[in-house]
């Protein structure tokens, strides 16, 4: 099949009534909107809680007031535009400006809402010159947007100067296109070869997936996994928790088994951020945990590989344990290195989205002061 046709344009999407696409123009005045083809054509339209439809179609509720727009505060780690630099070891290029859909819950929405605020990479020597002057920097991931927008020559360029840096081991490229899009990589031979080439025995290129719910796996998709896994690329998942999506055991733990099954690990999980827009897609900290726990009582190790966590602006803060009373929190990846493996033990809050909802936290133990 040739690429799918990509839609800016709600009202050329076929499913959608005239009543709906009136109800709709306050939340297109604010957001922006893209689909395609192929991807409209997983909706079921006689379910109006279709979890594809949710995912890609907006609804009334992201009018709802929540969040900012920088929920992650990801303006204070950039060190130019475009390029982030907040876990010692990482670099984050903001490489593309698009994506082949736009996620209704999307944690980066200001980057298409606010495209005149230029927080894509342009400069591009000056960010390799950058990657190559700290030396601390393992791995770089390019991302966006989506990293698959780009075209395999640019890709090209960006993978081949960052393979002249000795330190960069890892390259991890950003993508939901083999959801949306699986057939930019079927119809881009030139796309497996180029990962072929450039992900070696002790450098690898990781693909960081965004597969949100089991029907997104379709052939078409498995075949553009099969693709990039036997070029050499390394797999990963990763999707936030998503109300009406995937906030049901039986269908995050089908996600974690057929990823495992793919050979794709389980990556991450996020907690929804309390970014603008997205309140009726986020699901409270400890609903999520509960949730998550209960899919990973149905899959083997290989599918329980995720951790659930928070993109917090301070660092990753996983999801460890809950008791009757206490949650109990630590940070994965800390913006500041001492925070590193930090744990917190909180009070209990039902009601909070995000970690900074937990008012009462009774201990904090630095990672140096535990005994293992
Ligand atoms: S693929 Fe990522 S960047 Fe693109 S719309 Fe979805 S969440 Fe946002």
């Amino acid at each position: 099949m040739s690429a799918p046709e990509y839609i800016n344009d709600i009202s050329r999407v076929k499913g959608i009534s005239d009543k709906e696409l009136e109800s709709l123009k306050p939340v297109m005045d604010k957001f922006e909107f893209k689909s395609n083809e192929y991807y409209l054509s997983l909706i079921n339209w006689d379910d109006p809680g279709d979890p594809i439809r949710r995912i890609i179609i907006p609804c009334r509720d992201e009018l709802d007031e929540w969040g900012k727009l920088d929920a992650s505060d990801e303006k204070k780690y950039s060190v130019m535009p475009g390029l982030q630099h907040k876990y010692s070891s990482t670099a984050v290029f903001l490489a593309s400006d698009s994506c082949g859909g736009y996620c209704r819950y999307c944690f980066r929405k200001r980057l298409f809402i606010h495209p005149e605020q230029k927080e894509f990479l342009t400069d591009y020597q000056a960010a390799y010159d950058y990657v190559r002057r700290h030396k601390e920097v393992n791995n770089v991931l390019i991302t966006g947007g989506d990293g698959l927008m780009l075209s395999t020559g640019k890709l090209e360029e960006i993978i081949r100067n960052l393979r002249s840096i000795d330190h960069v081991r890892i390259i991890r490229i950003g993508t939901k296109l083999l959801s949306y899009n699986p057939y930019r990589v079927i119809n881009d031979p030139e796309l497996s070869e180029l990962i072929k080439r450039y992900s070696l025995p002790d450098r690898r290129i990781y693909m960081m997936l965004h597969f949100s719910h089991p029907r997104e796996i379709t052939d078409i998709s498995l075949d553009s996994c099969d693709m990039l896994i036997k070029s050499g690329g390394i797999l990963c998942n990763q999707t936030p928790l998503l109300r009406g999506v995937n906030d049901d055991p039986q269908i995050l733990g089908e996600l974690f088994n057929k990823l495992s099954y793919m050979g794709i690990a389980p990556y991450y999980i996020f907690l929804c951020r309390p970014t603008v827009g997205n309140l009726t897609y986020a699901v409270p900290v400890e609903e999520a945990f509960h949730i998550f726990q209960s899919a990973r009582g149905l899959c083997s190790g290989l599918g329980k590989r995720a951790k659930i966590t928070m993109s917090h602006a301070d660092g990753k803060i996983e999801v460890v344990a809950m008791t009757e009373d206490n949650i109990i929190f630590r940070i994965h990846r800390a913006a500041d290195p001492d925070d590193s493996g930090k744990i917190f033990i909180c009070r209990r809050n039902s009601q909070a989205y995000w970690f900074d909802d937990y008012s009462e936290i009774l201990e904090t133990v630095y990672h140096q002061d535990l005994e293992y």
